[in-house]
């Protein structure tokens, strides 16, 4: 059993894929061209977007976000404590700092923490700039109440859809929440490519303008013409005629991760373990199925259950940002739930190959597991 089966999703399209993979060896046109500017059309108007450009992974669309506002030293941005750690790297990445914000019950930033650390650093003096909301495990955060709270202080609220993308709240799509968006096509992401990509998203042409000069050294009107200092973060036109196979069947994809869900969900179900809380009206792209144990004992004992299998399961994430050796001087932040969910969370195998037989084989290491631990 695979934890995610991207070599059983290959087979499925393989002749698709293969074609459209050869269709660009043979065009020599391997960065940018066609391919590049449709699939960026695509991805806008599946999100429900103005624009999306593209990039070479979900880490520079979120740095390119906070070069595109001019982000830097002096500047708070809140992050979500329990996140991946692209998450935080990118505001040191441009020489703003950091402020750990804890999280609630559906593994998102929690709106509540989020308030109280913003009025807590501007009654210090400080200067609050964004607001990253990562969309964890493939969950829309709560956009509406975020939304409230960066309008009240004047913040930008960027989201981090690198899990996220497929996600909905009622009818609207995730990665159309953020004033920018982001996110990642790291092969294992729900949208994967074959390497490294990523994309960001927004409504804005200024910033949209500004994106696509950043990603490409800082080109003014022509590329030998450069009028800031900027990067190299194309996504290459390979990476795009796979991804536009993969968007041809992503919303099947979608749909059977949502059964896989729904089945584990009612599987597991025993009062002691908590399967992933989905609030009304919102849709996961089920990056990640991540239940959670009475205690970090028990999450071990499961942990080593499914290894003797061998069955792969996967701890997301082991520690909290604040706790990461990187940023010893800011381990104060108090973030009680992320400090307990990275001690007792398991990620289970999904994807969307995953069949009856499987989904019952864990469901029934999970039970079992459980009901032997006191
Ligand atoms: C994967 C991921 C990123 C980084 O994306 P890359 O394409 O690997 O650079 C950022 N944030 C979150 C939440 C992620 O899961």
């Amino acid at each position: 059993m695979q934890f995610r089966d991207l070599n059983q999703q290959y087979q499925c399209y393989k002749e698709e894929m293969d074609h459209a993979v050869a269709e660009v060896l043979s065009s020599g046109l391997f960065i940018g061209g066609g391919k590049v500017a449709e699939l960026e059309t695509r991805l806008a108007e599946y999100v429900g977007v103005k624009h999306c450009v593209t990039c070479a992974s979900g880490t520079d669309a979120l740095y390119l976000a906070l070069r595109v506002w001019n982000i830097g030293p002096g500047d708070l941005v809140f992050v979500p404590d329990f996140t991946f750690f692209a998450s935080a790297e990118v505001v040191s990445m441009v020489g703003a700092t950091p402020v750990f914000v804890d999280v609630d019950a559906t593994y998102n930033i929690d709106p509540s923490d989020l308030e109280k650390k913003i009025q807590k650093a501007l009654n210090e003096g400080l200067n609050p700039r964004g607001v990253i909301a990562v969309d964890l495990f493939g969950l829309p955060a709560d956009f509406a109440l975020l939304r409230a709270i960066t309008n009240q202080y004047n913040m930008f609220l960027l989201e981090d859809g690198a899990q996220g993308f497929g996600g909905a709240i009622d009818s609207r799509k995730a990665c159309s929440f953020g004033d920018i968006a982001t996110t990642s096509f790291f092969p294992s992401k729900p949208l994967g490519c074959y390497g490294d990509g990523g994309a960001i998203f927004t409504d804005n042409d200024d910033w949209a303008a500004l994106a696509s000069s950043l990603k490409v050294h800082g080109k003014g009107s022509s590329k030998y013409s450069n009028v800031r200092i900027g990067l190299n973060s194309r996504l290459d036109a390979i990476q795009a005629a796979v991804l536009g196979v993969k968007l041809n069947h992503f919303d099947t994809e979608l749909q059977r991760v949502n059964e896989v869900a729904s089945k584990y969900d009612e599987l597991i179900g025993t009062s002691r373990v908590l399967c992933p809380m989905i609030p009304k009206g919102r849709t996961s792209s089920w990056a990640q199925y991540t239940i959670r144990l009475e205690n970090p004992i028990i999450r071990e004992e499961l942990r080593k259950a499914f290894q003797r299998i061998p069955i792969p399961t996967m701890v997301y994430y082991p520690t909290p940002l604040h706790l990461l050796p990187v940023y010893k001087e800011l381990k104060d932040a108090d973030c009680p739930n992320a400090e307990l969910f990275s001690q007792t969370v398991l990620s289970l195998p999904m994807h969307p190959f995953l069949n009856q037989s499987e989904i019952e084989h864990v469901s029934q290491i999970v039970s079992d597991t459980v009901a032997q631990c006191v």
